[in-house]
């Protein structure tokens, strides 16, 4: 028994606005074995962000050459102007390592996720309803007013994509939510599939006078 048991994939997505950063923030906070894969992106830093921890800022050429030499495990141009993007290295090691690796992502890059790890659990964040979003994105007040009507258009489409996800999460009460994700990775980390030491050792008829 005792074999180390892999980590996990999880993707955690769901429209702009929806509070996704925050529950991740606050799961990786409580839960231990839970590590955030950071992002790179072409997009600048807002003022509260810090580099290689909101996420890697780089250049459009630096992340052309990424994409390139295959080093993203998924990357999308996400409003038509800045590039976002997975590194697929520190993913593949931190769960070769144990851990269960949380992506922070939207909802097309989630999708391309499932298609090259079918077993990546993915976790829709929704809002309670389409006027408390439209609220939450003119309430942050980082978007002009141009790009929040751009970040809701594409929400919408985004809720509709639902149906491919494994878990849905409705973020009307934070605390609730994030309660309703680490319950999704305990539960997950229980499953049979996962506990490969546990079984190779019942079966090999494991000695009962131990
Ligand atoms: P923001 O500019 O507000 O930080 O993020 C914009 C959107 O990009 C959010 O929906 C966020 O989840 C998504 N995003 C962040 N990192 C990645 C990534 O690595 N891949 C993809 N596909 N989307 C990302």
């Amino acid at each position: 028994m005792g074999e180390k048991r892999k980590g996990q994939l999880i993707v955690l997505s769901g429209p702009s606005g929806v509070g996704k950063g925050e529950i991740c923030k606050r799961v990786l906070n409580e839960l231990d074995g839970v590590i955030l894969s950071v992002s790179a992106t072409t997009r600048k830093p807002r003022p509260s962000e810090r580099e290689g921890i909101s996420y890697f800022f780089v250049s459009r050429e630096r992340f052309e050459a990424m994409i390139d030499a295959g080093e993203l495990l998924e990357y999308m141009d996400v409003f038509g102007t800045n590039y976002y993007g997975t590194p697929k290295r520190f993913v593949e090691e931190s769960i070769e390592k144990g851990l269960d690796v949380i992506l922070e992502i939207d909802v097309n890059g989630a999708m391309n996720v499932k298609r090259v790890m079918p077993d990546a659990i993915a976790i829709f964040i929704a809002p309670p309803s389409l006027f408390e979003l439209k609220r939450r994105l003119t309430g942050r007040g980082t978007e002009t007013a141009e790009q929040i009507e751009k970040r809701f258009a594409k929400a919408r489409d985004e809720l509709c994509m639902i149906d491919h996800y494994d878990y849905v999460v409705v973020n009307d009460d934070l605390r609730r939510a994030v309660q309703d994700v680490e319950d999704i990775i305990r539960a997950d980390r229980l499953r049979v599939c996962r506990a490969e030491g546990i079984k190779a050792s019942f079966c090999a008829g494991e000695a009962l006078d131990k």
